[in-house]
C-alpha cells in the first residue's frame, strides 16, 4: 500500500480505478520481492529464520523517517493488528 500511496484506511469503495491499478501492480511486485527473499523480515519460517525481505512500513522501521518524504511513520490498530503508513505520501483525504 505504501508502493502505491494508498491509506490502508481508505475503504474499498473511495479507490479510483487508477488507485486499484497501482495497487495490483504493487501487490504482485512486492510479492514477487518477498518470495525471491524468503519472506518479509517481520517474520520467520519454521527453523526460526527472519526472512530476507527488508520491509518499509513494519514494526521494524516504525522509528525510521519515510523513506520517500522523511515525515514521521504513523502506527494505528487496525483489525485485530497495527497498520504503518505515511501520512503525508499516503494521505486519507484525496487532494484534489
Ligand atoms: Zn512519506
Amino acid at each position: 500500500m505504501f508502493n502505491a500511496g494508498i491509506n490502508p484506511r481508505l475503504p474499498l469503495e473511495k479507490l479510483t480505478d487508477d488507485d486499484k491499478s497501482r495497487l495490483f501492480k504493487s501487490v504482485k511486485q512486492t510479492l514477487l520481492k518477498m518470495t525471491a527473499a524468503g519472506g518479509r523480515d517481520t517474520e520467520k519460517d519454521i527453523f526460526g529464520r527472519s526472512g530476507g525481505y527488508e520491509t518499509v512500513m513494519s514494526k521494524r522501521t516504525l522509528s525510521q523517517p519515510c523513506p520517500v518524504c522523511g515525515g514521521a511513520v504513523a502506527r494505528q490498530a487496525y483489525l485485530g493488528g497495527n497498520v504503518y503508513f505515511c501520512p503525508v505520501c499516503q494521505p486519507l483525504e484525496r487532494r484534489s
